[in-house]
């Protein structure tokens, strides 16, 4: 199989659009703000633009879009790491085989119930399971008896009801597997798109073989999952190109699946232990280029959920909430255990650093402050909104008429549940703005009366 993302094509595009009159740079934005998603040339054009008043344009358009498909709310999950063990050789990754330092580990069932059991009791309902490339000890028979006991593992406020997916990628048959034991969305991250640049820093292992990864979403699909995710590292190559190249991927899902990526995350690259080319990116995206970048893409693909981890430092994220982002991590630990060990002994083991640390209470304070509404739904899985049903409500922006009223219900669950004084106060405030907010008036006294219900006691409430 050849490579679908047109390299030619995309470095063209970057020489043509170096200076596009502001006049232009105007309609796109307008484009991007009607929620009709941006051309390639028109995502590049935004790309190369420096005016720094234009650029703030970019901003407030991405906010006012995500606002437009999601509404306020902010989706929160947590990474659980099963293993840090990995046969492939990432030159970023702590856990790469070589890294003689980093302690490996696999968690066995009962640690990964202890885990999920200390993330029940920090008030999650969805989690993200990660876990490095190893067959021989966690292959699909690990994982999915691992889901199993996520699923089956209950404490007094609940368990988790969606368990998202990042693990190597597997044939067709595996992914049906996969998909049997219910889980919400698979992501995979190309890391680069840029075929070079991808074979000097995946020297070896399964990994190494670009053209395998570039398909793997395809293979989720065709095995039915119709939820995935996709990612870049950004760092690795030159920003603009893979911004593009992503895009390429985005359509090339749309046109042989319908359906586009669920998810696009966007970690930037950090630093791992023992990992050198990790603490010196060869292209290092500033802060401002990663805005631009996080902005573009939700103006590119509006209906997407877009998906910032704690790789970034609290104040910075808080920055992006605004430009795009519709789903944060809290609360992560990047390696196996990490939530139940008490010595904390393998946190220089993670499979990178941490730049947010704040524990899951103190974002969702930061986040309330800010005025979005934190949200633990997980709705959408539940029912059956998934792959072409979910974009049929998403791209015309429909998908907040759920996305609204299940944030203020699993909110509400949350601070009854597990928040503090002085958060309850606040959070009543925000549901009660947000509750006000709905103009349908049927779903807005459907909303008061399930809040009623969560009030005196029901839970798992949604629509
Ligand atoms: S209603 Fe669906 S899209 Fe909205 S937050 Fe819930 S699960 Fe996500």
């Amino acid at each position: 199989m050849d490579s679908f993302i047109p390299v030619e094509k995309i470095n063209t595009l970057l020489k043509r659009t170096r200076d596009v009159p502001l006049r232009d740079i105007n309609s796109i934005i307008q484009k991007g703000i009607s929620l009709k998603g941006l051309e390639l040339e028109e995502a590049a054009a935004l790309l190369q633009c420096t005016d720094k008043e234009k650029v703030n344009e970019i901003y407030c358009a991405a906010g006012s879009v995500k606002e437009s498909v999601y509404g306020k709310r902010l989706v929160l999950f947590a990474p659980l790491y099963l293993s840090s063990t990995c046969i492939n050789s990432c030159l970023y990754c702590g856990f790469r085989r070589e890294n003689r330092v980093a302690e490996r580990n696999v968690l066995t069932y009962e640690e990964v119930a202890l885990e999920t059991e200390v993330l029940i009791r920090d008030g999650h309902k969805r989690l993200l399971l990660v876990a490095g490339e190893d067959p021989a000890r966690c292959g699909i028979d690990y994982i999915e008896r691992a889901i199993e006991v996520i699923y089956g593992t209950r404490t007094e406020v609940g368990g988790i009801k969606r368990v998202n997916i990042n693990v190597a990628p597997m044939s067709v048959k595996g992914f049906q597997r996969l998909k049997s034991t219910g889980i919400g969305t698979y992501q995979l991250f190309q890391e680069t798109y840029h075929q070079p640049t991808y074979r000097r820093f995946h020297p070896a292992g399964p990994k190494s073989d670009y053209i395998t990864r570039l398909f793997a979403l395809d293979c989720a699909q065709e095995a039915g999952i119709d939820d995935v995710g996709m990612g870049v590292l950004f760092g690795l190559y030159d920003y603009r190109f893979e911004t593009l190249a992503l895009l390429c991927h985005v359509r090339h899902l749309e046109g042989e699946f319908g359906v586009g990526p669920h998810t696009i995350s966007v970690p930037r690259i950090e630093p791992a232990s023992n990992s050198p080319i990790s603490k010196h990116p060869p292209y290092k995206v500033s802060d401002e280029s990663f805005k631009k970048l996080v902005a573009i893409l939700r103006l590119a693909v509006p209906y997407t959920g877009m998906i910032l981890s704690t790789r970034e430092d609290a104040i910075f994220r808080d920055e992006l909430l605004n430009i795009g982002i519709s789903q944060i991590s809290a609360n992560s630990k990047t390696y196996p255990g990490g939530y139940s060990r008490k010595d904390n002994s393998g946190n220089s083991s993670g499979q990178f650093l941490l730049g947010d640390k704040r524990t899951t209470s103190e974002v969702i304070n930061d986040i309330s402050r800010h005025g979005f509404t934190p949200s633990f739904c997980t709705a959408c899985y539940r029912v059956g909104r998934t792959g072409r049903e979910f974009m049929d409500y998403a791209k015309p922006g429909q998908i907040q008429r759920f996305c609204l009223p299940n944030s203020l219900l699993t909110f509400k669950e949350y601070l009854l549940d597990f928040g503090a004084d002085n958060l309850q106060k606040a959070g009543e405030a925000i549901i009660r703005e947000q509750l006000a907010s709905i103009k349908d008036q049927k779903i807005r006294s459907a909303t008061k009366k399930k809040l009623k219900e969560v009030e005196e006691g029901g839970r798992d409430m949604y629509f």
